[in-house]
């Protein structure tokens, strides 16, 4: 099936929904215009979240550190997520999985598919950089007649496909979700690449760890790890993260059955189980999985804070890196072994997202804020005295 050409508006992820037959369903569907999380959590897992940790990682069951027993060549992590979705596959519980493939002539560059069979799933494995209309194959998922579907997308897709979920018609529908933080187009990636290594065409693995490091992997089999402080951020330009993933609302993916990501896995995966059908797809992988306890070390305070005074400097950019050149290798080597991790370290990149969302929109669209910035993103932040000025929140009953 062929696709349309986006409508082009000024916050989008082209998560598809503007290249289906009704490009104004956008207005209802997008997470950019004013999403309302209370009752999208009460639809999607029939409760909105509570207090404590279900303020940062919205509605859950449970929560793991997790690994697959033998981890899958090409994922990105252990491959939990291709795998959840062979494993329906495979169960004829779903006729097709819905999620990215990499472009034929660019590794990096996402492609949405609809894949049928679970051997096929090992051509999702691991990620790419960039947007790519997934949710535009519903209709072609609809043409074929799939009544049972799974889809895997990144939080603004999910946002929009909940959003749809009642009028697709399907008997059954699996949601898993990652986590999704600092994306960008897939040519901004390359030029991020080009500063890292002068041959980028050699590399095919790229991942932000949680011990604070960045790991390379090469087609020929080398790895290199670079620590975050050593990056050349200052390299890349002001609107290198477009305002839309400087001003995302949702990192953990709240509206999915189940996220898997890696921040709180200190060196594993991180498995949140929103629902019932969340903990149906972590069931079926078995034995293959091991599941952990969930730890929590340090403290975050220091690093949100030094985050938000570099983040309101930048003035709408990147944050700057006033750190002396010499000293960096030595932060560096601290960093992870003082850093808060494990279930802290989840929290704190929650909470520097929630201070990036307000500082950026305030500085670049602060007609968006009211409605853009949900209730529990004011009160992530309301502890680094990050509070609305007069006219940038919703009243609360406007908000229900
Ligand atoms: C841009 C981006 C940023 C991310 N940032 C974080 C983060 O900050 N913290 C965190 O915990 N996790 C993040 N993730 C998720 C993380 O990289 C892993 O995808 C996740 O941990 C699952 O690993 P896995 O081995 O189970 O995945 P695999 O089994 O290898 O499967 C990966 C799945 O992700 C899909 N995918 C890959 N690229 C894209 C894309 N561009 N758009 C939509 N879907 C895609 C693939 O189609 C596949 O289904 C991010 C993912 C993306 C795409
Ligand atoms: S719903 Fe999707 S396609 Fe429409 S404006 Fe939002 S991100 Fe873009
Ligand atoms: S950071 Fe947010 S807006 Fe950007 S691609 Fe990821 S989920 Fe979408």
């Amino acid at each position: 099936m062929k696709l349309r050409a986006p409508v082009v508006r000024s916050l989008c992820t082209d998560c598809g929904v503007s290249r289906m037959a009704d490009p104004s369903a956008c207005g209802n569907a997008c997470q950019f215009i004013k999403p309302n999380y209370p009752m999208m959590e009460q639809a999607a897992h029939g409760r909105s979240r509570k207090g404590g940790d279900e303020l940062f990682f919205g509605p859950f069951q449970g929560m793991h550190r997790a690994r697959m027993v033998k981890p899958l060549d090409g994922a990105q992590w252990t491959g939990i997520t291709t795998s959840i979705a062979a494993d329906l596959l495979k169960a004829g519980k779903v006729q097709a999985v819905l999620t990215m493939v990499s472009d034929s002539n660019d590794r990096w560059k996402p492609k949405p598919a609809l894949i049928t069979s679970a051997s096929d799933m090992d051509r999702a494995r691991g990620m790419r950089m960039g947007f790519a209309p997934l949710l535009a194959l519903l209709e072609e998922a609809q043409a074929r007649r799939f009544s049972r579907l799974a889809v895997i997308g990144i939080p603004c897709q999910i946002y929009a496909l909940r959003k749809l979920e009642d009028q697709l018609g399907l008997d059954r529908l699996y949601v898993i979700g990652t986590p999704c933080s600092d994306n960008t187009t897939t040519e901004n990636f390359h030029r991020f690449l080009s500063l890292l290594d002068t041959n980028p065409d050699n590399i095919n693995y790229l991942e932000f760890r949680a011990d604070y490091h960045v790991e390379l992997r090469y087609y020929d089999g080398r790895q290199r790890v670079i620590p975050f402080l050593q990056l050349p951020i200052s390299e890349l330009p002001s609107d290198f993260f477009p305002l839309t993933c400087r001003t995302c609302v949702d990192y953990t993916n709240v509206l999915a059955d189940i996220t898997v990501g890696y921040m709180a896995g200190e060196g594993d995966q991180w498995v949140i189980v929103r629902n019932e059908r969340g903990a149906e797809m972590l069931a079926g992988l078995g034995e293959k999985i091991s599941l952990q306890p969930i730890k929590s070390h340090g403290k975050r305070q220091a690093a949100v804070k030094g985050f938000i005074a570099n983040t309101a400097r930048a003035a709408g950019g990147l944050p700057i890196r006033r750190m002396p050149r010499w000293v960096r290798p030595i932060v560096s080597w601290l960093q992870p072994r003082i850093g808060p991790r494990g279930l802290e370290f989840a929290r704190t990149r929650v909470e520097m997202k929630a201070a990036e969302t307000i500082l950026h929109l305030r500085h670049t669209l602060p007609s968006k804020m009211k409605n853009m910035i949900p209730n529990h993103v004011w009160e992530i932040a309301s502890r680094y005295n990050l509070k609305p000025l007069t006219g940038e929140r919703l009243d609360k009953s406007e908000n229900e």
